[in-house]
């Protein structure tokens, strides 16, 4: 049966790139199809086979029957470009292209390998960690080489005990370290990451260089070491399926998953949808966005879960927007799916506006948000949608059930189908 792979042209921060095949071309695995325009990051074909479409939005490829596992290898002198020629971008989900970040003088600062992986039910950064340490070790050297940094950190979660072991036994070199971090969400932001690990509470518009860090997501870190070493373009991506499958509650990794793969093909291989749902959500589950059985996996996928159906809300519904979680349009779009008519908005009070964006003053680090409940129920709402980090919902917990509000957190129905706790008075551990 023929099988098609979808290469979005956006598959990064920036522009869409613009093809460089065209229909009925035929292409490798590694072949280049796509470059930028302007910020952005080449495209390479995850597969070999024929161009069958080109248009604005992708470039669909027919795959062979047999696929060898041989790939074109790029050509690159530095270290920076082979991260450039490869295409890499940043895997923890905003795809800021690589070469561009690792452009940046240190001067004897430092790079944090971000193994936080602060979403629930994501499992595929632990899974790096655990089976390829010594190719994230040896990509934060590059990282460290490129960047004249002096240091390297490894941030990861205390509970993940298994990763950080086989972190430590990768370690060979004096100059990087680990920092275990604390169980709450959003502990991988990268504004979190310097405060804990450095020490320094960065503005909203300062990025991690105002500290004299860059940071970088582990699997991108591998990457970057098979470009510089194997001068492998960047095709497959690591990725955690879960939720409502038949295969049960546990999540499942698939690594090196090929670029353009249906996320179809993924939930299948994963044991295939469990009866009735309600959404395939592509990411974590609160930063994920709602998304068709017909996506595909692109280089800033990392889940694919699939939720128990929404319950149905009828009572009028407050909406509090957190920086870090679901934003106002994706509260909404929740509200609608549950039949609720939203009465009230609200921002946590962290809340500032960067550049077209909205950005948390300190993120997972709550001040209270009795004020903004009251002005929900002000405004009339009877029960309220909150997407709020860990310690904020803490707070929310601690008046609106006084005030008679019943909460819902944006997460529920993710966590609800795997039975995990619901994000709700929570307690950091260490
Ligand atoms: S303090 Fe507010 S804006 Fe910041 S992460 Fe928590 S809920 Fe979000």
């Amino acid at each position: 049966m023929k099988k098609l792979y979808r290469f979005l042209l956006q598959q990064h921060i920036g522009a869409p790139d613009s093809p460089v095949v065209k229909t009925g071309d035929r292409v490798e695995r590694g072949t280049l199809i796509a470059v930028p325009t302007k910020l952005g990051a080449n495209i390479h074909s995850s597969v070999s086979g024929s161009v069958v479409e080109v248009n604005e939005r992708e470039i669909v490829v027919e795959a062979d029957e047999n696929q060898d596992g041989s790939t074109v290898a790029i050509q690159a002198d530095s270290i920076i470009d082979a991260v450039k020629e490869a295409g890499i971008v940043g895997m923890g989900g905003a795809g800021f292209p690589t070469h561009v970040k690792l452009n940046t003088d240190l001067q004897g600062g430092v790079v944090i390998a971000n193994g936080v992986e602060c979403e629930p039910l994501l499992k595929h950064n632990i899974k790096e960690m655990e089976e390829n340490p010594a190719l994230i070790i040896r990509g934060l050297k590059y990282a460290m080489q490129a960047t004249k940094a002096a240091r390297g950190i490894v941030a990861i979660k205390a509970k993940n005990t298994k990763a950080i072991a086989a972190v430590r036994a990768a370690i060979n070199d004096a100059s990087i370290t680990i920092a275990e971090l604390p169980d709450i969400y959003p502990m991988g932001e990268e504004r979190a990451i310097v405060r804990e690990v450095l020490g320094k509470l960065l503005a909203c518009d300062q990025l991690p260089s105002a500290a004299g860090a860059v940071i970088s997501n582990v699997e991108t870190l591998s990457r970057i070491c098979e470009a510089v070493e194997s001068k492998k373009p960047f095709v497959t991506k690591n990725v955690t399926v879960a939720g409502k499958l038949k295969s049960g509650r546990e999540s499942v990794v698939f690594m090196d998953v090929p670029l353009g793969t249906p996320i179809k093909d993924l939930i299948e291989a994963a044991g295939g949808i469990d009866g009735a749902y309600g959404e395939i959500i592509m990411g974590g589950p609160f930063t994920g966005k709602s998304v068709s059985l017909d996506s595909v996996v692109t280089k800033t996928t990392g889940g694919i879960l699939v939720t128990l159906p929404l319950p149905n809300e009828k009572r009028k519904m407050g909406l509090l927007v957190c920086a870090c979680g679901a934003n106002e349009e994706r509260l909404r779009e929740l509200a609608q799916k549950m039949g609720a008519p939203v009465v009230g908005v609200e921002r946590c009070k962290q809340v500032v506006d960067v550049k077209n964006a909205i950005k948390c003053e300190n993120p997972g680090n709550c001040p209270g948000q009795a004020e903004k409940i009251m002005k929900l129920k002000k405004s009339g709402a009877e029960v309220v949608l909150v997407s709020n980090c860990s310690d904020c919902t803490n707070t929310v917990m601690g008046v609106a059930p006084k005030m008679k509000l019943p909460v819902y957190h944006h997460t529920d129905h993710v966590m609800r189908t795997v039975g995990h706790r619901l994000v709700r008075r929570l307690k950091p551990t260490k």
